[in-house]
C-alpha cells in the first residue's frame, strides 16, 4: 500500500531521515513510536506531500509519490496524479484545523462536494453516517467554537475517513487535548481501527493505545527504523538499548 524505499530528508546540514525503507501493507496498521525530534512527523508528512524528501522514493497504492528526476530534483508527477494518488490518504494532525465559519455539518461535506463532487444530498448522508460513528450526530449544525476539544477531534477524523482512504495518518492526535478527553478520541480511532480495511500510520507516544491497536510498531531514534515488531516483541522483549531506554521511560 505504501512504499517507503531509501527515504532521506534534511534541513539544510541537519539530516532529520536517514534511508528510511518502510511498508505499509492494506489495511495494516502500524504505530510509529520514538523519542521527540526523531523524524516521525517528517515521515508522515512526506507522505501528504507536505514536505520533500532529500532522496529516496515514496509509492503509494502502485503509484510513484515523491521520485527523483535526472539532475536531482525531487518532483511529484503531475498535478492530476498527484490529486489522485493524495486522495487515497487521508490525515489527522495534532490541532484540528477545522473550518471555524463552517457548522460541522458543512466541515464534513465540504471535500466530498469539492473534491470528490458528490451531490450535497450523497455527501450529507456520508457525512451523517461518519459523524455518528464518532458520537457526534446530535452536533450536525453546532459551529466547531462551541465543541470541546475531543469533540474538534473527532470532526477531524470523520473529515478525514468520510474521504474514504485507503490509509489514515494520525500525527499525534490527542497530544494537545486534555488529558480527560483523550480517550475519547482514542476509543473512536481504535473503533475505525476494528472495523476496518483502511492501513493506518499512527504517530502516537500512547504506548498502551499503540500497544492495543497496532499490527506492528516502528521505533524510530536519530532518523533510523531502530527496531520494529509486533506489539509483542516491541514490549515484552525489546532488543536495542535505545530502544529499552526509550520504552522505560514509561513505566
Ligand atoms: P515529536 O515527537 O516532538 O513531534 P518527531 O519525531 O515527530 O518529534 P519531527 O517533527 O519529524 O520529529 O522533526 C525531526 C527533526 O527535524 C527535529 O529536530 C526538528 O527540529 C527538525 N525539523 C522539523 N521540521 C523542520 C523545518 N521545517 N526546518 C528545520 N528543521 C525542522
Amino acid at each position: 500500500m505504501v512504499k517507503y524505499r531509501s527515504i532521506s530528508k534534511s534541513y539544510g546540514d541537519v539530516q532529520v531521515l536517514n534511508k528510511i525503507d518502510l511498508d505499509i501493507m492494506p489495511g495494516e496498521k502500524v504505530a510509529v513510536i520514538g523519542p521527540s525530534g526523531s523524524g516521525k512527523t517528517t515521515l508522515a508528512r512526506m507522505l501528504m506531500t507536505l514536505e520533500q524528501p532529500t532522496a529516496g522514493t515514496i509509492e503509494v497504492d502502485g503509484e510513484m509519490l515523491w521520485h527523483e528526476e535526472k539532475g536531482g530534483r525531487f518532483v511529484t508527477a503531475g498535478e492530476k496524479h498527484l490529486h489522485r494518488v493524495r486522495s487515497k490518504i487521508g490525515m489527522v494532525f495534532q490541532h484540528f484545523n477545522l473550518f471555524p465559519h463552517m457548522t460541522i455539518m458543512r466541515n464534513v461535506t465540504e471535500a466530498p462536494m469539492y473534491v470528490l463532487g458528490l451531490d450535497r444530498e450523497t455527501a450529507e448522508q456520508r457525512a451523517y453516517e461518519m459523524l455518528s460513528k464518532v458520537g457526534l450526530a446530535d452536533k450536525l449544525a453546532e459551529y466547531p467554537s462551541r465543541l470541546s476539544g475531543g469533540q474538534k477531534q473527532r470532526v477531524a477524523i470523520a473529515r478525514a475517513v468520510v474521504m474514504r482512504p485507503k490509509i489514515m495518518l494520525f500525527d499525534e492526535a490527542t497530544s494537545a487535548l486534555d488529558p480527560e478527553l483523550v480517550g475519547e478520541v482514542l476509543a473512536v480511532i481504535k473503533d475505525l481501527a476494528a472495523q476496518g480495511d483502511m492501513a493506518m500510520m499512527l504517530i502516537t507516544h500512547e504506548m498502551d493505545f499503540a500497544r492495543d491497536i497496532a499490527d506492528r510498531i516502528i521505533f524510530t531514534d536519530g532518523g533510523s527504523i531502530v527496531e520494529q515488531g509486533t506489539p509483542e516483541q516491541i514490549f515484552e522483549n525489546p532488543q536495542s538499548p535505545r530502544l529499552q531506554a526509550f520504552l522505560s521511560r514509561f513505566r
